[in-house]
Order: C-alpha cells, then sequence, then structure tokens
C-alpha cells in the first residue's frame, strides 16, 4: 500500500474541512492527516477516500464519515497511553487514528471477514492493536477497566457491561437514538455509580447488533 503525493494532498484538504466544520483538537487533526483512509477502503475508490463521507465497506457495512470520527475521537480526550475499547472495528480506520495518537487500542468486531481484513491493514502500515471477533455488547471485561470506549455503531441505551468496564473518571462516547437518526452523546464516569449525559449533534451510524456473523 502506497501514500502518494496525490492521496497527501486529498488528505490535507479534507483536514482544513474539517477545521472549517469545527474540529479544534490538534493532534486528532494530526493523527487525520497522518493515516491514510484510502487504504483502508478498495483500491478503486481514491477518489472518495478523502470525501467528508461515510463510504460502504465489505458486509454491508461503512467507514464513519471523516468529519465523525473526528468528533468522536475528540470527544474521548486521548492522552498517549491511555487504554481505549472501541466497538465495531469495521474498516479499522477509527482504530489506526487512535493508535496513532498514542493509545492502547481494543477493538470488537461482529463481522468475522471484517475482524480478520482490519487487521490486515493495520499490520501493513504498522500499527498495533488488539482485535477481538465478539458481541460488543459484552465489551472486554478482562483488559479493562478503560480510559475511553467508543461505540461506532447506533444503539438505543449504553450498554450496561461497557458503562461498567470504564475507569472512573473514563469517557464513553456514543451515537445514541433510532434508526435513522442519533445523537452523540458523551458518558463521563464521575463516580461509582454516577455517569453524567452530554449531547453533541445529531449523525446517522448502522446500528449495533446482537451475536456475530461468521
Ligand atoms: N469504526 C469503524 C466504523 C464501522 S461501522 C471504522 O472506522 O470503519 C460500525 C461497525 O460496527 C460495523 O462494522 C458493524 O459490523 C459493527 N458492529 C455492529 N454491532 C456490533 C456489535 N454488537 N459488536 C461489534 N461490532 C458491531
Amino acid at each position: 500500500m502506497t501514500d502518494s503525493f496525490e492521496a497527501k494532498g486529498k488528505r490535507k484538504k479534507l483536514i482544513e474541512e474539517l477545521r472549517r466544520k469545527g474540529i479544534t483538537d490538534e493532534e486528532v487533526l494530526r493523527a487525520m492527516n497522518k493515516v491514510p483512509r484510502h487504504d483502508f477502503m478498495d483500491p478503486a475508490f481514491l477518489n472518495h477516500a478523502y470525501v467528508d463521507k461515510a463510504f460502504p465497506i465489505s458486509s454491508g457495512q461503512t467507514i464513519s464519515q471523516p468529519y465523525t470520527v473526528a468528533v468522536q475521537t475528540s470527544l474521548l480526550q486521548v492522552k498517549r497511553r491511555d487504554k481505549i475499547l472501541e466497538i465495531g472495528t469495521g474498516s479499522g480506520y477509527q482504530a489506526a487514528i487512535l493508535v496513532e495518537m498514542g493509545a492502547k487500542v481494543y477493538t470488537i468486531e461482529r463481522y468475522r471477514e471484517l475482524y480478520l481484513k482490519a487487521q490486515t491493514v493495520l499490520l501493513s502500515l504498522g500499527y498495533s492493536a488488539d482485535f477481538f471477533y465478539g458481541d460488543g455488547f459484552e465489551g472486554k471485561h478482562q483488559y479493562g477497566p478503560y480510559d475511553g470506549i467508543v461505540i461506532t455503531a447506533a444503539v438505543s441505551e449504553v450498554p450496561q457491561k461497557l458503562l461498567t468496564q470504564l475507569k472512573t473518571g473514563g469517557r464513553l462516547v456514543v451515537p445514541l437514538g433510532g434508526t435513522f437518526s442519533q445523537v452523540m452523546t458523551l458518558v463521563q464516569r464521575t463516580g461509582k455509580n454516577q455517569y453524567d449525559y452530554s449531547s453533541h449533534g445529531s449523525f446517522v451510524f448502522v446500528p449495533m447488533l446482537k451475536g456475530t456473523v461468521k
């Protein structure tokens, strides 16, 4: 996989667009300028990779829109060496951004095909993360508690098990709502049994579904 002069130029323009749309976290913008998003999509789609839109990947799923990735990542307030759990590996793009920011990343995907493919892509780019094929509703208790949890699929309420796997002081970012529109929600765990919720705009995600697919 190669990162051409052309791709770098398109990426830089995309970063400027994200700034215009209100993304201010320099670390997020730096990471997004570094990670070659086109490597997470079919090679035929270089022209789509740096447009600020979601795009189909295999198994009927999508790589999130760059703006959406930027918002979710900014809300997480990632610090180097933070332990982050991602639900919905998909293409692996969001995971790569988190690794580029210095996080220790654990990511779960329910489609075996995507789980396998994302690992190959991250490996080829020299990014290391821990990949799991499974149901994100369960989380990954054995590696927690986490500084941050990012759910990249839509749910109507925050899965209970994920709330308990968050550190006190930790941040969970999730699109909450129905099928056609969700509200980006930041949940901060402020005490053993205390969670503060705040809303950050409306988005559209594929649904978070139970169980795994071979
Ligand atoms: N973070 C991804 C976005 C993928 S879209 C990226 O950067 O490309 C959401 C993903 O969540 C899909 O791949 C979907 O299969 C996955 N997903 C949905 N429900 C899930 C569940 N219960 N556990 C794990 N993954 C799930």
